[in-house]
């Protein structure tokens, strides 16, 4: 990834990320963000957080150029953006009760410890903990109790957008409705952005307002989640979406697109289109033009057949 640019204010979160691509995300929104395992998905949330440098280019964040900005300069940008990781157990200080866990951004930010004290005590109403697991460690909470903890750690600075990168993935079936739920009532009741970076089809199908596939460091494809599941317009988000889990076992499957090969190095990707390597559709002018946006209804795809 080259660029990643994001901001966030009272009315909007907007997000500008990979090659010049651009997306915005709407206070309330959720944009799903998809692709295959190693596409780069996670690394633009992550840039966006600043917590991989660019190897070249720029970030912004809140409309600021923040590549070059110093920890303590980028505290304010970080404070309007939280990040859920899949792993709420490596995200988690082992040695900080969970009173210590949620607080600690609330001190960073330099919030008096009577205000600590009713905030926390906010927080773990809102994620649905009860009161009494404050001096609890994050090993003596379930998988899902973690991811409770690791949200309301994310919302103790009041952040407008929330980065949930695979937020969900290690988690049961169960557990991660539960989860899901719990976000959807966040968003609802403070009029939080999320951008939601998956590989499951069936979250971004039950969570997204709008998706983005990205293939091989680059969005090829963004719509709202009904386009992009009903009419999808790149043949990549074609692959996936005829991939995605089908709930009635005796479903019709023929149509079911496989794709061919690995994905390629984003280090030496394909010249032209970067997923004709793979495209059941490719023609000849893919190998030597990466094809422009073209708006399709209500998507924009990156192909020459749009
Ligand atoms: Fe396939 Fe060509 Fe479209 Fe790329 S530009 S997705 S190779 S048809």
């Amino acid at each position: 990834m080259r660029t990643a640019t994001a901001s966030a204010g009272k009315h909007y979160s907007a997000v500008k990320a990979v090659d010049g691509v651009s997306f915005h995300i709407a206070e309330g929104e959720t944009l799903c963000l998809v692709g295959e395992s190693g596409c780069g998905k996670s690394t633009v949330g992550r840039t966006i957080m600043k917590l991989v440098e660019p190897t070249a280019g720029r970030i912004e964040a809140m409309g600021t150029d923040v590549t070059d900005l110093s920890p303590a300069r980028m505290r304010p940008h970080r404070q309007r953006m939280q990040m859920v990781f899949q792993d709420p157990y490596s995200s988690l200080n082992p040695r900080m009760t969970a009173a210590r866990i949620v607080a600690e951004p609330l001190e960073i930010h330099g919030m008096s410890a009577p205000a600590r004290e009713a905030r926390l005590a906010e927080l773990f109403d809102m994620v649905g903990l009860p009161r009494s697991a404050t001096g609890k460690y994050a090993h003596e909470f379930s998988g899902g109790q973690r991811q409770h903890l690791a949200i309301a750690r994310a919302l103790a600075p009041d952040p407008r957008l929330l980065i949930c990168d695979e937020a969900v993935s290690a988690l049961d079936v169960s557990i991660q409705a539960q989860i899901l739920n719990l976000l959807i009532d966040l968003q609802r009741d403070l009029g939080l952005a999320y951008l939601f970076i998956t590989h499951d089809l069936s979250v971004v199908d039950y969570m997204a307002d709008r998706v983005a596939v990205m293939y091989l460091g680059r969005i090829v494809e963004i719509g709202p989640r009904e386009a992009i599941f009903t009419r999808p317009q790149h043949p990549y988000t074609q692959a996936l979406v005829s991939a995605a889990p089908l709930p009635d076992p005796d479903a019709d499957r023929s149509t079911r697109i496989m794709l061919k090969g690995e994905v390629p190095s984003p280090i030496s990707p394909p010249a032209g289109c970067h997923f004709r390597t793979r495209c059941p559709k490719a023609m000849a002018v893919c190998s030597e033009v990466y094809p422009v946006w073209k708006e399709s209804g209500q998507s924009r795809a990156a192909c020459h057949l749009v």
